[in-house]
């Protein structure tokens, strides 16, 4: 597993070399031989994208069901879990409407007044389309709500619609939840399984990603030269400004009102699991540590820890949420479009919906931006403006998502009742008040 563990200086590597090949050799470039290395750039780029939309589905159904129903049953566990969504959903959404303002303020799309996608060789193909998007009305907003429930789930997910997928997903995990032990059980093997099926099957295609990213990396610059790079600096930019901010002033400041706990102390104590998920991009593969901080470390509940971080560790994504956003409304802007305020309604549900159906594995955000472009009615394409700053995007975000699992699981801890969270008597909380 050496390969993997090289993987984000593979990306590196692979960013470096296929921008370079891409300038070297420009699109309509032919070798001697009849070669033309644009078009290899273009076969790895659409291979290892068709590779992400492969594994998306089953992925996501393993990992929403299988988080959703392991939570159980009962009345103490159905006051954990409204308390632990509340958490969730309220801290993704002042995450995402942190992102909205800032990419609203900053327009990282449209600097000096000139959209950057046709700069970057995107465009719009059908003006008509173009003049729809710009209404943006409610109206959009009702259609989405009424498309989220499927007539056929099988369907929704055959034809790979995301939002439907996941409400049918959410539905079915709180029914796992309430069944039987005997038919819980041989549910959540089932789900566990598939999950652990696809975490594997992702993991190969991810190996493959500096393979892809190259491709990606080479036709960008194939086609527009350097210029490529600097469009996507102030969008950089807008990302790291609203993470910083969710991270150090939104969760310390709800850690603080909500809790009443020292988020100082907490962040300190959270540091190995924070740098963990910067490296690894997987708040999946640094649950561990993160349960050994808060148990441990932080001084939480055995119950309310497996019971809050696992099911965050797939769910609660913050830094993905507000990443979605920002990210949605850059294409919007790239390609000229300016989104009117039902279709950013829109765009902030639908970023909300598409944290919480990313796994928590590289990448996972970056492939449910097609949720968002989808609802929005933007093309796909779209995504390859942004491929080229993702892998640093998401190693911030990763940081961000396991923050506010770690905060939410001290809050709920506190409000739980339990009484040793961060003090100095730590380790021996387990105490249970159901
Ligand atoms: N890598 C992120 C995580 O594991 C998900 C994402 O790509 O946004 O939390």
């Amino acid at each position: 597993m050496n390969l993997k563990r090289n993987l984000p200086l593979q990306i590196l590597l692979a960013l470096i070399l296929g921008g370079g090949a891409g300038l070297l050799w420009p699109r309509g470039h032919v070798l001697p031989g009849g070669f033309e290395p644009y078009a290899l750039f273009d076969f790895l780029g659409a291979l290892f994208l068709r590779a992400l939309r492969m594994v998306i589905v089953p992925l996501i159904t393993g990992s929403i069901i299988s988080g959703v129903a392991s939570a159980g049953s009962g009345r103490g566990l159905g006051r954990l879990f409204t308390r632990t969504f509340t958490w969730y959903i309220t801290t993704s959404l002042l995450a995402i409407l942190t992102g909205l303002i800032l990419v609203n303020l900053i327009r990282p799309g449209i600097p000096g007044g000139v959209p950057v996608g046709p700069e970057l060789g995107l465009t719009l193909q059908d003006p008509q389309m173009a003049a729809q998007l710009q209404q943006g009305s409610a109206s959009d907003l009702v259609g989405i709500i009424q498309r989220m429930v499927p007539v056929n789930p099988v369907a929704a997910a055959a034809e790979g619609q995301m939002l439907p997928l996941i409400f049918f997903c959410l539905l079915f995990g709180i029914a796992v939840g309430s069944l039987s032990p005997e038919h819980r059980a041989a549910q959540l093997l089932f789900w566990e399984s598939l999950f652990a099926v696809m975490m594997t099957i992702t993991g190969w295609v991810i190996m493959t990603a500096p393979l892809g990213i190259f491709g990606l990396m080479a036709k960008v610059t194939a086609t527009s030269g350097f210029a490529a790079f600097l469009p996507l600096l102030k969008y950089g930019l807008t990302v790291l400004a609203a993470l910083v901010f969710h991270a150090t002033v939104t969760l310390p400041l709800l850690v603080r009102l909500v809790g009443r706990l020292p988020a100082g102390r907490h962040a300190r104590i959270m540091a190995p699991a924070l740098l963990t998920a910067f490296s690894t991009r997987s708040s999946s593969a640094t649950l561990p540590l993160t349960m050994d901080r808060i148990e441990n470390g932080a001084g939480v509940s055995n119950r309310v820890t497996s019971f809050v971080l696992p099911l965050g560790a797939t769910i609660n994504m913050d830094g993905t949420a507000l990443y979605e956003c920002i990210a949605a409304l850059f294409i919007a802007q790239a390609y000229g479009v300016s989104l009117g305020l039902g279709a950013q309604v829109v765009v902030v549900l639908t970023a909300l919906l598409a944290s919480i159906g990313a796994a928590g594995i590289p990448a996972a955000g970056l492939v449910m931006i097609s949720i968002i472009l989808d609802a929005v009615g933007l093309p796909l394409e779209g995504i390859a403006l942004i491929l080229a700053i993702d892998p640093v995007l998401d190693m911030c975000r990763t940081a961000v998502n396991v923050w506010s699992d770690s905060c939410g699981a001290v809050v709920i801890a506190h409000n739980e009742g339990e009484l040793g969270v961060l003090t100095d008597i730590v380790g021996n909380n387990h105490q249970d008040p159901a």
